[in-house]
């Protein structure tokens, strides 16, 4: 078993404050995802869980025992890191065997191991080829392939895609979750892109300015953001978010610039009180009872179309699956879906 568990974690540089008493349980198996903007503290932390780091306060725990004072190679983890890290001067058979070598790992069990790393990650054909001499999908391969073959109980990998440009990038992240799938790994995977975090993850850990913001599975943090930050983190384009007030008369609703708009379930709120109603723009829809906006853009890409939107003072952007010839200055008519609606508080951002 190798569940890791971060407790109470608190890191400063000198003076300087970067993680705040963050707290994550990973299940033996697990894909967990950090993900936040730069400078949150995601490498901080995955560093820390590598023993690259040194941990202020709390612990950290793999297998049910405290790392802390841990060396990395004593930690049976083996990271990947954005920028490959490959040795120039070696072939891609002894990048990958170099590590299993060091540690003085019997001759044929290393070739083993390198020839069925390579067989998973495609990489048979390449193995005397030099770093120089692959694409970048192929050499972010080979770091895979060393991290692999030394079979760790953990992997750690810090934005492995970042280097690649977008088509490769997409192949490379079904590439990881297949193999994750196979190999069962656990693993903490650091990214930037709430996509890719989508994508992956069996658990995603949203971070902001070195606090975690929620956990959850991607879906529920689609469904349940628990605050403004994760709702707008989530999902693209962004939710949008509406400064209103809420009505609880005959029909209830946040009145935005005159208009009414429907939430449903039981939000704890008041007559008045100051909300922003959020809601995403697929979850807009044409509807002759909905509230006048005018169209200032239209964005189609072929499968979908996106229109940028204004009524009263406020602007928003709605999602349509289907083709509109709508043009700048058309008035449509539009409705929320209402149970798909989010009301949060104006001031805090908590999701009521
Ligand atoms: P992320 O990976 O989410 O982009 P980092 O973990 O790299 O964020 O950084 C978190 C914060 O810690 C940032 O404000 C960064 O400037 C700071 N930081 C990172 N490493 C060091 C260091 N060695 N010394 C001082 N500050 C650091
Ligand atoms: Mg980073």
């Amino acid at each position: 078993m190798a569940q890791v568990a971060i407790r109470n974690v608190s890191k400063s540089y000198g003076a300087v404050p970067v993680l705040h008493d963050v707290s994550v349980d990973i299940a033996d198996g697990r894909f967990v995802v950090l993900v936040g903007p730069s400078g949150c503290g995601k490498s901080t932390l995955l560093r820390m869980v590598a023993g690259l780091e040194s941990v202020t306060s709390g612990a950290i725990e793999i297998a049910d025992t405290v790392v802390n004072h841990l060396p990395p190679a004593k930690r049976d983890i083996a990271m990947v890191f954005q920028s490959y890290a490959l040795y120039p001067h070696k072939t891609v058979r002894d990048n990958m065997a170099f590590a299993l070598k060091l540690r003085g790992t019997d001759k044929k069990l290393v070739e083993e191991r390198v020839r069925k790393a390579a067989e998973i990650l495609d990489l048979v054909p390449y193995l005397d080829r030099y770093p120089r001499q692959l694409s970048g999908g192929q050499r972010q391969r080979v770091a895979m392939g060393r991290a692999i073959v030394r079979n760790p109980q953990v992997f750690l990998f810090d934005e492995p895609l970042s280097n690649l440009d977008a088509k490769l990038r997409v192949q490379m992240r079904t590439e990881i979750k297949e193999l994750h799938q196979r190999l069962k790994t656990t693993t903490i995977y650091v990214t930037h892109d709430q996509v890719e975090a989508m994508t992956m993850a069996d658990k995603i850990v949203v971070m902001q300015a070195g606090r975690i913001e929620q956990i959850g599975a991607p879906l529920e943090l689609f469904d349940k953001p628990a605050n403004l930050f994760v709702a707008g983190f989530i999902g693209s384009p962004a939710m949008n978010m509406l400064k209103g007030r809420v009505r609880l008369g005959e029909k209830r609703g946040v009145e935005v610039g005159g208009v009414l708009l429907p939430f449903s379930g039981d939000p704890q709120v008041n007559d008045g009180q100051e909300v922003i109603y959020g809601i995403r723009p697929e979850h807009i829809a044409l509807s002759p009872d909905g509230f006048p906006a005018r169209v200032s853009v239209v964005e189609p890409t072929g499968s979908e179309t996106m229109v940028f939107l204004r009524f009263g003072e406020s602007e928003m952007v709605a999602l349509f699956r289907e083709r509109h010839s709508f043009r700048p200055g058309d008035t449509l008519t539009l409705m929320p879906r209402t149970e798909l609606a989010h009301v949060f508080d104006a001031g805090t951002g908590k999701r009521l």
